[in-house]
């Protein structure tokens, strides 16, 4: 047993509810042959998980190869929109795709190119979703997202909510590759994060594939392989959770 997974194996043992977990991989068309180790991970274990691409770097032989991998999991993966071309527009402060600097204009352009591109190239596989890259974006970002009928926004948890009706909210809580500075193997902030899971609202977990090497890999298979064994323990995917009302 992984003792670094105590945390969380202790949470999900006295829980009298079942908590919920989804898990979103960033940044799909960067890092494609480190894709396919991790979505085997996951299809082991039966666990789903929610592919965020970025649409200016999908192109046809990857398109093809998330195609088969959605239709191969029987429901298990879903793809949606990561930004467009995931680039920075901030000549200051944080990064942002979507962020203060462009107008409304500006990002509807991107975001309709974007959705263009992704039906072009992924046809009806693609969620009505969206995860801006650096998890940032602005009100009017939202506002754009319902008007073009996107039902999903998922951003880290630090980031307050826009609380936009008709726009679903599913932040993720931990960040997969967030370690104590200096000790890049040290999972315990990873553990801490898993274990201020509640029954109340969904813990998303987000990883970026193309960091993550077989050692990377193992590691979270022991995170996977207690999820998918524990009673107390519901992996979904987003759109479930869509579906069920879930939100924050
Ligand atoms: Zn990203």
């Amino acid at each position: 047993m992984s003792a670094w997974l105590d945390p969380l194996r202790r949470v999900l043992d006295e829980t009298a509810v079942a908590l919920s977990f989804f898990f979103r991989d960033d940044d799909v068309g960067r890092g494609d042959d480190r894709l396919t180790p991790l979505l085997d991970r996951f299809a082991r274990r039966a666990i789903p998980i929610d592919l965020a691409a970025i649409p200016q770097a999908l192109h046809p032989p990857l398109a093809d190869a998330l195609r088969r991998a959605v239709a191969r999991s029987g429901g298990a993966v879903g793809i949606h929109m990561h930004g467009f071309a995931h680039m920075n527009h901030e000549s200051a402060g944080r990064k942002a795709e979507f962020g203060t600097s462009r107008d409304a204009a500006d990002q509807r352009r991107d975001l309709e190119d974007g959705r263009r591109r992704f039906e072009a190239l992924l046809g009806d596989v693609v969620a009505p979703f969206f995860t801006p890259p650096w998890n940032r974006c602005t009100e009017t970002t939202g506002r754009l997202l319902r008007e073009l009928g996107f039902q999903a926004l998922s951003r880290d948890a630090g980031e307050p909510a826009l609380g936009l009706p008709g726009l679903v909210e599913l932040p993720v809580r931990v960040d997969w590759l967030r370690r104590p500075a200096a000790s890049p193997h040290d999972l315990s902030l990873v553990a801490a994060r898993l274990a201020a899971a509640r029954p109340e609202r969904p813990t998303g977990i987000m990883l970026h594939h193309e960091r993550m090497d077989e050692d990377e890999l193992e590691r979270l298979d022991e995170l996977l392989a207690l999820l998918a064994g524990h009673r107390a323990a519901r992996c979904r995917r987003m759109a479930a959770l869509v579906a069920d009302g879930w939100d924050g």
